[in-house]
């Protein structure tokens, strides 16, 4: 590993004003940490924002805030959570470890780094880790990447369960940075690799994540499920965060559909929501707007079994929700 400077933050200003290039910020190092020792990340000097007092979850309003240092395993645990968004609270669960969940923050989740193996391995090109050297998945192992929104630059997937259930929700990113201050949407933190995979989200140089504020719960039943190669300890390959809303007369008042494991992004799923919404709370029903979202999958060869499997889960799922 190539040596590097650490400091903790003294402060949330003092972080983002000490910012300079080969700087980065230090969640709980379950990723970048990781990274380092691979030789993918390299930083020159790491701040440890992971004590900074980002630590609450807080109602405000009819609004929650969660700190950004928050651990996932407090976040899971938490009784407003699991009483006002459990399915965000089963979306944290179903990620990594009991130890890993003890550490990583709410931050450092969701601007964990993909695991496609040609990224992690500095032996091979990657256009993420290594601008325009190629992205050998393509032709390559490509089985877990995506199949919505890829490029021919890049075909990764965002790895975070959390980002899936908060795309759903609606969240807001709160951030402090060189520029200021401001609030990103959910979706919408994580962008498509379109001609740039080296970025993951729409984040500047030196911005800090300081909070995620929940808007009040959705009307509806609410579930997040995820498809993984075995039951603990593996990321996706696809999961759902959804909600639906089905009035007196049986007819869909409300839905919401974030797919993981599909794209570089929590993928909101909003064909099918607008395909669903006014129409019946039907099995057929659920099974044209599932396809009416998987019209624009475009996969690769050893990865179009996400293709059926993101429209059977899409289905299973609102069945299940469903009155
Ligand atoms: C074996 C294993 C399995 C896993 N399985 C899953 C899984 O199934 N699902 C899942 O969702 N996750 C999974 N994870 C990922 C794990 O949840 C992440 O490693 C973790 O959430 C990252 O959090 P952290 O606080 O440790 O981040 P760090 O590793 O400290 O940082 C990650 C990134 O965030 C940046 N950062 C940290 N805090 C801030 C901040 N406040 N503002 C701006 N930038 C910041 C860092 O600079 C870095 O780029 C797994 C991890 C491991 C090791
Ligand atoms: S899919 Fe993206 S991360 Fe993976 S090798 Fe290609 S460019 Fe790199």
């Amino acid at each position: 590993m190539k040596p590097f400077e650490y400091a903790r933050a003294a402060g949330t200003a003092e972080a983002v004003r000490d910012f300079a290039p080969g700087t980065m910020y230090l969640g709980g190092g379950t990723n970048l940490v990781d990274l380092m020792r691979l030789g993918v990340a390299e930083p020159e000097r790491l701040v440890d924002v992971s004590r900074l007092p980002l630590d609450a979850i807080e109602e405000t309003g009819d609004r929650v805030r969660v700190g950004a240092t928050v651990r996932n395993t407090d976040l899971a645990a938490d009784p407003l959570i699991r009483a006002r968004y459990p399915m965000l609270a089963r979306a944290v669960l179903t990620g990594a470890s009991g130890q890993v969940r003890n550490v990583a923050t709410v931050a450092g989740n969701l601007l964990q780094r993909t695991r496609c193996a040609y990224f992690q391995d500095i032996t091979r090109p990657c256009n993420k880790r290594r601008p325009g050297s190629g992205c050998p998945a393509i032709e390559g192992d490509h089985a877990g990447l995506a199949i919505l929104g890829a490029s021919d630059a890049c075909v990764a997937t965002h790895p975070s369960d959390m980002a899936v259930a908060l795309a759903a929700l609606d969240a807001q990113v709160h951030v402090t940075g060189p520029g200021g201050d401001r609030i990103i949407p959910m979706p919408g933190l994580h962008r498509l690799p379109g001609e740039e995979p080296e970025r993951d989200t729409v984040l500047e140089p030196g911005d800090l994540i300081t909070a995620v504020e929940l808007p009040p719960p959705p009307p509806g039943a609410s579930h997040y499920r995820k498809v993984r190669e075995r039951a603990s300890f593996a990321f996706a390959l696809v999961s759902i965060a959804a909600v639906l809303d089905v009035g007196a007369d049986g007819k869909v008042a409300g839905c919401r559909i974030a797919l993981g494991g599909v794209a570089h992004v929590p993928w909101r799923a909003e064909r099918a929501e607008q395909a669903l919404i006014g129409g019946p709370a039907t099995g057929e029903a659920f099974l044209q707007a599932a396809e009416a979202e998987l019209e624009q999958a475009a996969p690769l060869p050893r990865n179009a079994f996400k293709a059926p499997l993101a429209r059977n889960l899409i289905v299973a799922t609102l069945e299940g929700l469903a009155p």
